[in-house]
């Protein structure tokens, strides 16, 4: 393990294949735009966003509200998830109108 304040190259501190023995303490990010080169959906709660396209009105409600930019668009429409960065929180689900229901949270591998 890194003795603390040791300083660790940027490129191992954003390697989600690194062993945790040789992670810089506290998990640091050390840079700015890494999220999207960190398949960070590893971190899911254990449930996951399932969408139902025949009943999404694409009002991207879904999509304004994720805080993982984990909503896909093709162009004003919803088709899917990345759920390489998807954490499961369920914000979409709860945001999608109620009449609508487009989304639901399912436990992870029963998605289908
Ligand atoms: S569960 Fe959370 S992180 Fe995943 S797509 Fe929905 S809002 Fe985004
Ligand atoms: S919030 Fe629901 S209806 Fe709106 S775009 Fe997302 S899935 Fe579709």
């Amino acid at each position: 393990m890194n003795a603390p304040g040791k300083a660790v190259s940027s490129e191992k501190q954003a390697s989600v294949t690194l062993p945790w023995t040789e992670m810089a303490e506290g998990g640091l990010v050390p840079r700015g735009g890494t999220a999207a080169s960190v398949k960070t959906g590893a971190w899911r709660t254990g449930k996951m966003p399932v969408i139902d396209l025949s009943r999404c009105i694409h009002c991207l409600r879904c999509w304004i509200w994720c805080p993982d930019s984990a909503v896909i668009l093709d162009g004003e429409k919803v088709t899917g998830f990345d759920y390489d960065h998807c954490k499961g929180c369920g914000i979409c689900e709860q945001v999608c109108p109620p009449k609508v229901h487009a989304i639901q949270m399912v436990p992870e591998g029963v998605e289908g």
